[in-house]
């Protein structure tokens, strides 16, 4: 006989936006909801996003009169992923609306629409997004709370400290969910508590074996069911080489540490199959001086070369599509590639926004960026054939002259420019296509970073986890990460990685209800 130490209706494994959506959604019917987080902050990666959130077809859009549709939604999403996974589809897209009415029936919650472009030129598409934000939540409303919420990345990955009057982002995210939460009277919100061993009962997964920061272990059994939304395995460099999972753990963008796949590892020993381990919301990332990736997003200037000194894809393509195409070009030629850049903006001035941030000396200093006043002086100090480089950024130039990238097509599609200042026609007919002229001349070393890796415990509509024979595990649910992503090996917007999750984690609790 289990000795149980706690007892609960939900147990949820994990902090993220996903996590705590389902820990909400269990809560505020009135469940007994205990939320496990191994680290001693809430919020995961999460709370370092954007926290765009690609729910479509809520009453935010219509309030914002952007004239997104279920209909168009779903001729979208079809389109980029395919029609493997149609029934997941059609639960996600019905599940969006009546998210967003439950979460912001909390007076805590409240979205707003906000333009960021949807990734792919596919029928459907919204050129200026459908992805929605949690409104930015003032330091003075989250009280004690927000101590115990994952700082920016500039903060908990570089180590720079910043005025934090206001919660934006996957902060805003977090901190929102976290004050609904508490406002429910329901849930036990846990740091520094792992869950690392799934308890099964004659087939049904009935709680978990937990253990604390301090070393203790116990037990807790949920009467519903269990979500494990615990993020991927991006930062467990052993599962990576062991699914072939591109890039390094070095170089992710999950919080140090942190998501190992001890969940999705858990599952398999609970009898869950798995899907989708080689991959992950991928990106650029520049490489900071302390070795670790810095997501590199909204390029608006320079380009990519790859060992050979040539360019090999469209710079402004969205950052997962970015990251393909790197690890398409193969590891030994690009990964890492060169970001060449000039002093246009005023000196060593990344065209791009990389998050974290390290000061230019701090990227001079450790070599991670180089610096020279010839573009075959920069060649030399990267190590790529001088000639070509020069070529490169020759031809580049000339179609920065002419307004057409011959070869990527960069700057023909509406997200190519939306972050670039508007043109002056005259000087530069494609904002996207910039000069490399102004010296000196810069190299940024960038490699293969990762937003989290999307594979991982097979799921149904209802996000319950599944065996290889197709039948679902009693009391065995997951969501964002843990679980093998709907969209495949796409990203089709932004706010697809919080959206997805929030949505079965959303519908993993109603199906505990029923
Ligand atoms: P996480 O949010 O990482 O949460 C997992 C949590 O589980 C962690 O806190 C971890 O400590 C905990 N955990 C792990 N193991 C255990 C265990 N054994 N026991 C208990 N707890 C455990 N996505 C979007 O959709 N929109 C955006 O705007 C966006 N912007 C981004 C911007 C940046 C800078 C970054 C880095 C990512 C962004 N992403 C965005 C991607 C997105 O944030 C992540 O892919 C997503 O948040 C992952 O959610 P998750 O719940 O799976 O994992």
């Amino acid at each position: 006989m289990q000795d149980w130490t706690i007892r609960c209706d939900v147990l949820v494994v994990g902090s993220g936006g996903g996590a705590l959506t389902g820990a909400y959604t269990a809560a505020a019917q009135g469940l007994d909801t205990v939320v496990l987080e191994k680290t001693s902050l809430f919020g995961g990666t999460s709370a370092y996003s954007g926290a765009a959130v690609w729910l479509p077809a809520t009453a935010v859009q219509e309030r914002a009169g952007i004239g997104d549709t279920p209909e168009k939604a779903r001729t979208y999403l079809r389109a980029v992923v395919g029609d493997n996974d149609v029934d997941r589809q059609e639960a996600y897209l019905a599940t969006a609306p009546t998210l967003v009415d439950f979460l912001e029936s909390d007076p805590n919650i409240e979205f707003e629409w906000r333009a960021f472009p949807d990734y792919y030129r596919a029928p459907g598409r919204m050129d200026a997004g459908r992805a929605i934000n949690p409104l930015d939540l003032p330091s003075a409303e989250i009280g004690d709370l927000r101590e115990l919420i994952r700082p920016e990345p500039d903060v908990d990955r570089a180590g720079r400290s910043h005025p934090d009057e206001t919660l934006i982002g996957g902060r805003a995210l977090i901190g929102r969910l976290l004050l609904a939460l508490r406002g429910t009277g329901h849930a036990d919100l846990r740091t520094g508590t792992a869950a690392r061993r799934l308890i099964v009962d004659d087939g049904r997964v009935v709680g978990v074996e937990a253990v604390t920061a301090t070393g203790e272990t116990f037990s807790i059994r949920a009467d519903r069911g269990v979500l494990l939304a615990a993020g991927g395995i991006e930062s467990n460099a052993e599962l990576r080489a062991a699914n072939g999972t591109p890039g390094r753990a070095a170089w992710t963008m999950g919080p140090n540490g942190a998501n190992t796949g001890d969940l999705i590892r858990a599952a398999v020993d609970a009898g869950a199959d798995t899907a989708l381990l080689d991959e992950a919301w991928w990106c650029p990332g520049v490489e900071m001086p302390d070795g670790s990736g810095a997501f590199m997003v909204c390029v608006r200037g320079g380009i990519l070369v790859d060992g050979s000194g040539e360019r090999y894809l469209n710079e402004s393509l969205p950052y997962d599509q970015f990251g393909r195409a790197m690890i398409a070009r193969g590891a030994d030629s690009a990964i890492p590639s060169y970001f060449v850049f000039d002093s246009a903006e005023g000196g060593p001035v990344l065209p791009a926004i990389s998050i974290p941030q390290a000061s230019a000396e701090e990227h001079l200093d450790a070599g991670t960026w180089v610096q020279a006043d010839t573009i075959e002086a920069l060649a030399d100090k990267i190590g790529v054939p001088s000639g070509t480089l020069r070529r490169t950024v020759e031809q580049f130039n000339g179609y920065a002259k002419a307004g057409v990238d011959e070869q990527f097509r960069r700057g023909e599609d509406p997200y190519d420019t939306f972050f670039c200042r508007p043109s002056k026609a005259a000087e530069a007919p494609n904002a996207a296509l910039r000069p490399i002229s102004t010296g000196p001349f810069y190299a940024a070393r960038i490699i293969l970073s990762d937003l989290g890796t999307k594979g991982g415990v097979r799921t149904d509509v209802d996000a319950r986890a599944l065996r290889e024979d197709g039948t679902a595990i009693d009391g065995l649910y997951a969501a964002g990460n843990t679980s093998a992503s709907l969209s495949g090996r796409f990203y089709p917007g932004p706010g697809v990685p919080l959206g997805t999750a929030m949505a079965f984690a959303y519908r993993a609790v109603q199906h505990m209800l029923r």
